[in-house]
């Protein structure tokens, strides 16, 4: 077997690219490929043509997955298009995002260990610095992260995490369900909550940007005025029905959107209250839970450090009185 052809199998970078060559080095192994296809893509839409913007090449490259001890870095001269949209790009690779100089297998793994590990662990496991880890992980999550995420959620848990000594706070919502962080702010307590809760149903009385109205189409006759969740109401006329009912022109609204809220069964939370306030605004009928860690902390605080002993001892910090009910 060829070297090529056994780099090609090894590195499975998509389909349409070939390897043409592969070159050793003292630490870095550097594995040229061409794109097999005849039609440009541009990197941001994808709009495909076959014209090239001009016979000018681009050598590009991109740090692939390690070799063992070997750094692999995969080059390629890229063909310029002229893009409606986007004007002059070179032509994207299925094996890496626009304007990265990884590989998207290299920033799944970098994404995936930042979920498990600290910044530094990874710069000293990857040889990468510690900015690169933050833009790397940006882009994973513009091209990953599930748009859906928040449309079935029904048990969900409300904490905040904070750095530098608690002058930082960041509020995280989780889907216990599928066991997944979905949503995350800075901040903490009923602020936080709110926001999560308006992006969760977005205020239709405030949409963004406001829809504009046509200005040129006739109107022939009045128009229903009043939208419902389930469609236009037949019987009222514009200009008549409940206030709180009107939508500007051209608006209707998801009901979608509207039901994610009420679907909500359950809120685990701490005991701070702020959490709670804003869950009994916007999700009434979810049951409002006390996670099982702060139930435990605040045990522990309440008891006396050495068992046994009938008066807490000095510094034993906490009393029963703490224990609040919700
Ligand atoms: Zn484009």
């Amino acid at each position: 077997m060829r070297v090529t052809t056994a780099f090609s199998r090894l590195l499975r970078l998509g389909t349409g690219v070939v390897v043409k060559g592969v070159r050793f080095g003292s630490e870095t192994v550097v594995v040229e490929v061409a794109l097999r296809r005849q039609r440009l893509v541009c990197p941001e839409c994808g709009h495909s043509t076959r014209a090239r913007k001009d016979t000018r090449p681009e050598m590009s490259s991109w740090r692939h997955l390690d070799l063992g001890t070997w750094r692999l870095e995969l080059r390629c001269q890229r063909r310029r298009l002229w893009c409606p949209m986007h004007g002059a790009r070179t032509e994207a690779v299925p094996f890496a995002r626009p304007g990265a100089e990884f590989t998207r297998d290299f920033e799944s793994l970098v994404a995936w260990l930042a979920t498990r590990t600290d910044k530094t662990t990874i710069t000293r496991m990857l040889r990468i610095d510690w900015r690169t880890i933050g833009r790397i992980v940006k882009r994973v999550c513009d091209d990953e992260l599930d748009p859906d995420r928040l449309a079935e959620l029904y048990d969900i848990g409300i904490d905040e995490v904070s750095w530098k000594k608690q002058h930082n706070y960041l509020t995280l919502i989780a889907d216990h369900r599928a066991g997944k962080i979905v949503w995350g702010c800075e901040g903490k307590g009923e602020q936080a909550a709110d926001r999560f809760f308006l992006e969760l149903d977005p205020d239709p009385a405030s949409p963004s940007p406001p829809p504009q109205p046509p200005v040129s189409r006739p109107r022939e006759a009045p128009e229903p005025a009043i939208m419902v969740p389930f469609g236009p109401c037949p019987t009222v006329p514009a200009g008549h029905g409940v206030p709180a009912a009107w939508l500007a022109d051209s608006l209707e609204l998801d009901p979608q959107l509207l039901a994610r809220a009420s679907k909500l069964r359950a809120v685990s939370m701490d005991m701070t209250g702020g959490y709670a306030a804003s869950t009994r605004h916007y999700a009434p009928q979810a049951i409002i839970c006390i996670d099982p860690y702060h139930v435990v902390q605040v045990r522990h605080e309440a008891l006396p450090i050495r068992v046994g002993c009938e008066t807490p001892p000095s510094g034993c910090r906490g009393s029963p009185g703490k224990l609040r009910a919700v």
